[in-house]
């Protein structure tokens, strides 16, 4: 990228091959994070605001002078925003931009206020019907729209920084109902919880593990993980180091939402996971479509063999039960058995 004076106060930022609209967002807001510091000139410390206006290469316009105008025009708009800001030159990103940040607002404001809730959905042996665990799904009984979906505020809670604490919450919370369902003598197996991308990487995820298991003293055996193949694939050195932790602590792993993300199966060996789930997209169309019930059977075959337990995900109908039942999958889980539940 190219940074350069323009005229007077004014810079330009040139960057390269920023294809989305949020990635240029991104890099904007680490501009302003970094004008923010002050700068010790002299002994003193001096403070700089920096207002950023933004237009895009080849959406707003596709030659030099007009870029720049269109630029000049949003810096514009972001200091009559107040200082410290920036702006499309575009007004529909300033709104999806605004929607961001507002749903960013709300995410924090409903972790204080404690406006998250888990739900459990059950997995039960493929023959017997026994049940073997369940899966930890998170909501947000949100007081204005009701029950927010996860898929509607992960990705938000990743991109501002929240997924470290919303995790930590319900990793948390789960240890806690397990600890509550001990003392009424239920009995449950295990509960798996979802860790993202962001979070598996972050440092504290181990350390907010082993803490949950102490406070509300879990067995490792009775509390899973579950990645998806992409986080198992990427950054593969940082990911088997944190991995063998989980090793080191006896916690179970499972691969999520199998089959979907990448084609490369050596992590199976290297990170040894003890469940895959297949993902619903094979179950779906079972009995009825003669590949899905080909990669299906194949997926069964290579997991039994390597020894790893294999759980088919969204089972709805008795067919698609009795088939995954024969082909030799032994666990399931879908709204045939139940939907997740409070
Ligand atoms: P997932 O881990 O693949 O979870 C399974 C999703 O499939 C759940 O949706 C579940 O309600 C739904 N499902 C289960 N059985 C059936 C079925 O028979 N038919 C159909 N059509 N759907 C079924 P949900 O609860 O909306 O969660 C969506 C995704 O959000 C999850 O996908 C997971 O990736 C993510 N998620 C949920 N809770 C958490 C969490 O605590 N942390 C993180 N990082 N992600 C979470
Ligand atoms: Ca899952
Ligand atoms: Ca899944």
């Amino acid at each position: 990228d190219v940074v350069c004076r323009h005229s007077g106060d004014e810079f330009i930022v040139l960057l390269h091959d920023a294809s989305q609209w949020d990635e240029v967002a991104a890099t904007a807001d680490r501009l302003l994070a970094a004008m923010e510091q002050p700068a010790l000139v002299q002994g003193r410390e001096l403070a700089v605001a920096a207002s950023i206006g933004v237009a895009l290469y080849p959406d707003d316009a596709t030659d030099p002078d007009t870029l720049v105008r269109y630029a000049d025009t949003a810096m514009y708009a972001a200091k009559n925003l107040g200082r410290a800001r920036y702006s499309f030159f575009r007004a529909e990103f300033n709104s999806q931009l605004l929607a961001t940040q507002q749903l960013e607002q709300e995410l924090r404001q409903a972790l204080l206020n404690d406006e998250f809730i888990l739900h459990y959905q059950p997995q039960v042996d493929a023959g017997t019907g026994q049940l073997l665990g369940c899966e930890a799904l998170i909501r947000w009984q949100h007081p204005q729209r009701g029950l927010v979906p996860p898929l509607q505020f992960i990705t938000a809670a990743e991109e501002c920084g929240l997924i470290g604490e919303l995790g930590a919450w319900t990793i948390r919370t789960a240890c806690a109902q397990m600890q509550s369902w001990k003392a009424q003598g239920l009995s449950f197996g295990s509960v798996a919880v979802n860790v993202s991308a962001l979070e598996f990487r972050s440092h504290r995820l181990v350390e907010v593990i082993t803490q949950a298991m102490g406070e509300f003293s879990i067995q490792p055996q009775e509390l899973e993980i579950e990645l998806t193949e992409s986080v198992l694939m990427t950054d593969t050195d940082t990911t088997q180091r944190i991995v063998e932790r989980l090793h080191g602590l006896g916690l179970p792993l499972a691969v999520d939402d199998f089959g979907t993300g990448y084609s490369s199966l050596s992590y199976l060996k290297r990170l040894r996971p003890s469940k895959i789930k297949i993902d619903r997209s094979f179950v779906r169309d079972l009995p009825g479509d003669d590949d899905d019930r080909v990669l299906v059977q194949a997926i069964v075959q290579l997991a039994k063999a390597m020894g790893i337990r294999v759980v088919a995900e969204g089972v709805e109908t008795d067919a698609q039960r009795a088939l995954l039942h024969n082909i030799g999958c032994d666990t399931l889980q879908g709204y045939l058995i139940s939907r997740p539940q409070p």
